[in-house]
């Protein structure tokens, strides 16, 4: 087993080591070979004789050799490991590369992405993208112990599930035991996590996978996103946000990424209208953005419902506009608004109890109070002209659960991809995932979506009417 990583060395003068890794660069001096190994750690200067000629650069190899110190003037300050350089006693190939169809040695990012999410598994061989992953599991350790210390439970919920209304469209898996029958997958864990609330669990979080259909955006990540998705019961809007923020700026500190204002600004929907022209804003200053400062905001008191045009098929109105919430069907109003949702008056100025992250100019995150009375659920469905039916087809089982005493509750769902992006200061965020989808909708590496036979088709009940890649 590999017992030494190659940034050690620099600790180790005058030792023997045994190190692994890949070549990543070498440079004949016709006599005298040196490489570079790399791992994940770094790169270490290697010198060898005759014996480095037949290597290439990716090449995986076994070294053992002694470590030296350079001379005072032969340091290399650009190097973690530039004091030192390996005298190489042995050295095994483990395994021979082919010439790699891009280069790992560099920043990448003037390499054609396609190329790049193809073989993604190389791609990610380049620091900055190890650097990327390695905050990225740092990031969720940081999250995972603030909230196990405030006695969070983490709870996986299913991702076959049933369709829950978050504005996008939904992935479907057909099934194969109710032939004609589909399952979605999760647009978010929504109505999962509430239940648990009902169940008694009080403080829920999970690091959640949601699959939205939307369209693709070149610097969005299609398909699927992560979200840290939480829970908690006897809350009122602002003991959840004091809980993310107090999340944040411990995780932050951690991670030692300054936030710019503490405690974070609050902003009312019309206040940031106002001031910014949008419910989204950038409050750093040039000088924030050269120091990776993070400037978060919260963003409250948003319209609960807003006008648009009638869907095709929508039941119930007369009218050429049906009302649709703004964020999220499950939130509650703010409390001097309750009166009015049950009674269906006043409907464009009811506020919710919606509160949105902002960071560096994008919305990071939203959560809200929740209706956790049947009465308050009903209403905001009858709102948006849904009849008895349609509600309970589609939410009867919420209804009737927060019927069986639910507690008062609300949460959040800050998203993972887009805080490390500002982190990172990576525009995509395709760039702090590892396997991300091409921005058409392709997998990295794996070739889905992809045909599937005739056979399966027909044990799905499934045929394909208009096959275009056949
Ligand atoms: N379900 C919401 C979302 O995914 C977040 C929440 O309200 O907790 O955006």
């Amino acid at each position: 087993m590999k017992k030494i990583s190659i940034t050690e060395t620099v600790e180790m003068v005058g030792k023997e080591v045994e190190l692994y890794g890949w070549v990543d660069t070498k440079r004949d001096h016709k006599k005298i070979v040196f490489i570079d190994l790399r791992d994940r750690t770094g790169t270490v200067q290697v010198v060898g004789g005759e014996e480095f000629k037949a290597l290439s650069e990716e090449d995986v190899v076994y070294v053992k050799g002694l470590v030296k110190a350079r001379p005072e003037k032969m340091v290399n300050i650009k190097s973690k490991t530039g004091t030192v350089e390996i005298e190489a006693k042995e050295i095994k190939v483990l395994n021979k590369t082919k010439p790699l169809p891009l280069p790992v040695n560099t920043d990448g990012r003037d390499i054609d992405e396609e190329v790049r999410l193809k073989y993604r598994y190389l791609d990610i061989r380049r620091p900055r993208m190890y650097k990327n992953l390695a905050l990225r599991s740092k990031f969720i350790d940081q999250i995972r112990q603030y909230l196990f210390g405030n006695n969070f439970l983490e709870i996986e919920t299913p991702i076959l599930s049933e369709t829950t209304p978050e504005g996008a469209r939904d992935f479907i898996v057909p099934s194969r035991l109710q032939l004609g029958k589909f399952y979605a997958l999760p647009q978010s864990p929504q109505q999962y996590k509430q239940l648990l609330m009902v169940g008694g669990v009080e403080k829920y979080f999970q690091i959640a996978r949601c699959f939205r259909d939307e369209d693709p955006r070149a610097d969005r990540a299609y398909g699927e996103f992560t979200q840290l998705d939480l829970e908690m019961s006897f809350v009122e809007r602002k003991d959840v946000m004091n809980l993310v923020e107090g999340l944040m700026i411990d995780v932050y500190e951690k991670l030692d990424v300054p936030i710019k204002q503490k405690p974070f600004p609050v902003f009312t929907y019309d206040e940031a209208k106002k001031k910014f022209g949008a419910d989204k804003f950038d409050l750093r200053t040039d000088e924030d953005k050269k120091n990776n400062v993070q400037a978060f905001a919260w963003v409250v008191d948003f319209p609960f419902f807003e006008k648009v045009p009638l869907r095709q098929g929508s039941a119930g109105q007369a009218s050429e506009e049906a009302w649709t919430f703004t964020h999220n069907p499950f939130s509650a109003p703010k409390p001097e608004f309750m009166k009015d949702l049950l009674e269906k008056k006043n409907i464009g100025n009811i506020l919710t109890t919606q509160y949105d992250l902002v960071c560096n100019g994008y919305e990071v995150g939203g959560g809200s109070i929740r209706n956790h009375t049947p009465q308050g659920l009903k209403a905001v469905f009858e709102i948006m002209g849904l009849g008895e039916a349609e509600i309970n087809l589609k939410f009867g089982h919420m209804i009737e659960a927060l019927g069986y005493g639910a507690p008062p509750h609300g949460g959040m769902a800050p998203g993972i991809d887009r805080l490390l992006t500002c982190i990172t200061e990576e525009k995509n965020l395709r760039e702090v995932i590892a396997m991300p989808m091409t921005s058409g909708g392709r997998t990295s590496i794996m070739k889905a979506p992809s045909v599937v036979k005739d056979e399966k088709l027909k044990e799905l009940g499934i045929k394909v009417i208009n096959p275009l890649t056949r």
